[in-house]
């Protein structure tokens, strides 16, 4: 153990390492910044559509950060510094809270929010704060109801879950954030499926609503016959189990003939909408159904 925590410790600090912690520190200094001003943070949305229908069944809030001088920062980017650094209790309840007041913005503007809205949770955001506590007081405060909101979990954060109940602290210790979350109410998915830990453990230990099959598995549906043996068997084991399935990344019309003839029923990606700040959101609210970028032949018609 002692030798491979020396081989481990012997690394070459090479340029490109230099430059990585570089724009690290700038980041978090920024984040930090952005956090405490907030002007520089906001929440887009993106629908998540019944395929059958065309109908928008949830609202996925990404968060949005625009540098006064970088520009738009790719979440990919921040949110791993964000969580390595704590700033994710912040950013997250930032998310939280403007979701809730978008909500009531919509109802105010006379739309009646028929969709629930799907947060994003970073592990640290589930071990550390109460989000059962601070989910409970805002849409009690807000009058919205609870079931009108989602969270997706990666895999890694699930794993996380079984960690901290059956981990090194002596076991079960009572504290189960999913379960919580799901008697008040709040529904679960599963994000980026198939790229995480590969235990399926938790789909025994947790009812979830959704998974969402990663776009890496979407991308090539079309040519690579793996991915649809993937994609396939995903769809086939989440059936049996009562599971809704959305793949992510829909771009184009061959991905979702081929998602059609394999069973799966809802799909997120460019293809229907791409995500849009809280103000243009109106068409997505009312449950009508939604029309397609790009050519709008009947393709989704044909059986
Ligand atoms: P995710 O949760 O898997 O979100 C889906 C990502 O795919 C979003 O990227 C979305 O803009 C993008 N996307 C949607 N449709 C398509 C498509 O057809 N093609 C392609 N190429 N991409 C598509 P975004 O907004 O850059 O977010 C990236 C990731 O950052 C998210 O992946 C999520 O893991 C994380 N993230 C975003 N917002 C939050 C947040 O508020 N809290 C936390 N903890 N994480 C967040
Ligand atoms: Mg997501
Ligand atoms: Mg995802
Ligand atoms: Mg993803």
């Amino acid at each position: 153990q002692a030798k491979d925590r020396g081989r481990n410790n012997f690394q070459v600090f090479s340029p490109v390492m230099d430059r990585q912690l570089k724009e690290r520190v700038a980041i978090e200094a920024s984040l930090r910044a952005a956090l405490e001003s907030q002007t520089q943070l906001d929440v887009h949305y993106q629908p998540l559509i019944d395929i059958e229908t065309r109908r928008v069944v949830t609202l996925e809030a990404l968060v949005r950060w625009k540098h006064p001088i970088d520009g738009y920062v790719s979440p990919t980017r921040f949110i791993p510094v964000a969580e390595e650094t704590g700033l994710i209790a912040g950013l997250g309840d930032f998310v939280i809270k403007r979701v809730i007041d978008d909500m009531v913005q919509w109802r105010k503007g006379g739309s009646t929010v028929l969709v629930p809205v799907a947060i994003n949770i970073s592990p640290g955001q589930l071990s550390r704060c109460d989000l059962r506590q601070r989910i409970a007081e805002l849409t009690q405060v807000n009058s919205i109801s609870p079931a009108m909101l989602q969270i997706e979990l990666t895999e890694g954060a699930m794993f996380d879950q079984v960690e901290s109940r059956h981990g090194s602290n002596g076991g079960e210790d009572g504290v189960d954030a999913i379960n919580d979350l799901r008697a008040l109410g709040v529904r679960v998915a599963i994000d980026d499926f198939g790229t995480g830990y590969s235990s399926l453990s938790y789909l025994k230990r947790w009812r979830v609503d959704y998974l969402k099959i990663d776009r890496s598995f979407i991308r090539d549906l079309g040519t690579d016959s793996n991915d649809h043996a993937i994609v396939g068997a995903i769809i086939a084991m989440a059936q049996h189990l009562k599971i809704k399935v959305i793949a992510e990344g829909v771009e184009g019309w061959s991905q979702l003939e081929m998602l059609r003839k394999l069973g799966c029923r809802y799909a997120q990606g460019y293809l229907f909408a791409e995500p849009a700040p809280a103000s243009k959101c109106r068409d997505f609210l009312n449950g009508r159904p939604l029309g397609l970028n790009g050519d709008d032949t009947d393709l989704l018609k044909v059986v």
